[in-house]
């Protein structure tokens, strides 16, 4: 009895590379059951917002392994990404997409590039809560956890450790988001301290990206949070010299998802002329993933082997490295051809027998003790100079919160605002006690008989096109 696994095909390209992919998993001796469902356009065009039908969540749940075809996302209102509502319901934390350059086969400016990506898959921007706020302005929170946090990058350090890497490099933005990128942060740090083995450091994402696009082979293990982990991802890819050759990883603690990096390439459907690399190493990972290192090691020597040999798809067929131009199919039967023999110019893997990585569910966090100290109110109010809001609002004091500050879009305003400020229709005025004391839910009520006549924290402001004038 195989391991049981969960297949879909996909669209676009999807069935041919899925259909080559399976036949080299085959040859190269894999132990699966396979268990086949349909996701993408057919269950959209069915009525499934997010491409999916409820048999497939039944076969994910009982084989807790996926390798997905890419499947086309239909442009349209009320439809989901896939992807996504697959990451978050089962909780695939963790994204690990190898970026290796196969010089000189695969043409790069970095032959000796060899980075792992782990991206942080639930979190942060993504986590979708949008508000429109005001006429001019719309928000997105950005949410980061401890316990989110904790875990993936306790996972790039035991990545790391099962994978002989040496570095584990952190990129965050928290000269700028000092609260959840400097969380972030902080517990890398704590987690690095864990691992005295490994090197640790830290780059400012918009550098380190940079860095990344230019120098490549200093990175070894990359830990970050979701968007940035979606952007240096395609940016890894692609300094690699292939998109297509990208496989990845979405792993949880319930399941684990397995695909290529590229989508469906509609243009090129149908004509047996796709790489089926990318869905390929992300087979391969599974194959890691579920136990079968032997298949695993097996299948990724003879792909490399192929490439050395010169068989090459379009999408990397670049003289004099490539010999022969071959579809799909050839190019797969090319790969069963060699299975058993291994590389000679690139560095053939190993990859033995493994546990499944693992990384234990962070503890919950101790409880601090929380303080009231002040409130922010923030307003949708017509533009208008800051001092003239501040003279309206303040009137709203009370002894126990005085108005301390207003910014517009973030920016400070007032006291002591700048004129060349851009000022929108969105308002934060934050109140806090006059010597700056604790205070309790008590405190918080605003003068109702100011000027400006209301109390905000217990009447809802029906805007009457004026503001509060
Ligand atoms: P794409 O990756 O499908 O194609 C970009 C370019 O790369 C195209 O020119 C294509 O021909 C080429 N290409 C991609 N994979 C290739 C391969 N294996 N062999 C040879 N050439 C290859 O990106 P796109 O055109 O922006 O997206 C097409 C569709 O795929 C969209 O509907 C998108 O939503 C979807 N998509 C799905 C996934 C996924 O399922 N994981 C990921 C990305 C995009």
């Amino acid at each position: 009895m195989g391991t049981p696994i969960t297949v879909a095909r996909g669209d676009g390209i999807g069935p041919e590379i899925m259909q080559a992919t399976l036949e080299i998993l085959e040859a190269g001796g894999a132990d699966l059951e396979i268990e086949e469902v349909e996701v993408g356009l057919a269950a959209y065009q069915a009525g499934y917002t997010a491409g999916i039908r409820p048999e497939a969540w039944e076969s994910l749940r009982r084989t807790k392994v996926f390798l997905k075809a890419p499947i086309t996302t239909p442009q349209g209102k009320g439809m989901k990404s896939l992807n996504v509502t697959i990451r978050k319901t089962m909780g695939l934390f963790a994204n690990v997409r190898p970026c290796i350059a196969y010089a000189p086969f695969v043409e790069t400016r970095f032959p000796k590039m060899d980075v792992v990506i782990v991206r942080e898959n639930e979190e942060d921007l993504y986590a979708g809560i949008e508000h429109q706020q005001t006429d001019e302005v719309v928000q997105c929170l950005k949410l980061i956890s401890r316990p989110g946090s904790e875990r993936i990058i306790r996972y790039a350090f035991e990545y790391a450790k099962q994978n002989n890497r040496k570095k584990v490099t952190c990129f965050t933005k928290d000269n700028i988001m000092k609260l959840t990128d400097g969380l972030f942060h902080k517990i890398f740090d704590e987690v690095a301290a864990e691992y005295p083995e490994i090197e640790a450091e830290h780059w400012i994402i918009d550098i380190g990206t940079a860095l990344l696009a230019e120098r490549p082979q200093v990175f070894d293990v990359i830990v970050t949070q979701n968007l940035y982990g979606d952007i240096i991802s395609d940016v890894g890819a692609q300094v690699t010299g292939s998109v297509g050759l990208g496989g990845s990883a979405n792993i949880g603690e319930h399941m684990a998802m397995f695909e290529a990096i590229h989508g469906s390439a509609p243009d090129i459907a149908g004509q047996g002329i796709a790489n089926p690399s990318g869905l390929l190493l992300g087979a391969v990972q599974m194959l890691v993933h579920i136990g079968q290192g032997a298949a695993a090691e097996q299948v990724h020597n003879a792909w490399m082997k192929t490439l050395e040999d010169g068989i090459h798809t379009g999408d990397i067929y670049h003289e004099p490295n490539s010999k022969r131009r071959a579809g799909t199919n050839e190019f797969a039967q090319a790969v069963i051809e060699r299975l058993g023999e291994k590389p000679s110019v690139l560095t053939p893997v190993r990859y033995g027998q493994r546990e499944p990585l693992q990384v234990p569910r962070p503890k919950p966090a101790t409880r601090r003790k929380k303080e009231l100290v002040g409130v922010d109110v923030f307003l949708h109010h017509e533009p208008c100079a800051p001092e003239a809001l501040a003279a309206k609002v303040q009137q709203a004091s009370t002894e126990a919160l005085t108005l301390r500050m207003i910014s517009n879009r973030g920016v400070k305003v007032w006291p002591e605002g700048a004129p060349e400020t851009f000022i929108t229709d969105h308002w934060r005025c934050r109140y806090r006690a006059a010597d700056n004391a604790t205070l309790t839910p008590a405190d918080i009520h605003f003068n109702r008989g100011a000027a400006w006549g209301i109390g905000i924290a217990n009447t809802p402001w029906i805007p009457d096109g004026k503001g509060f004038a």
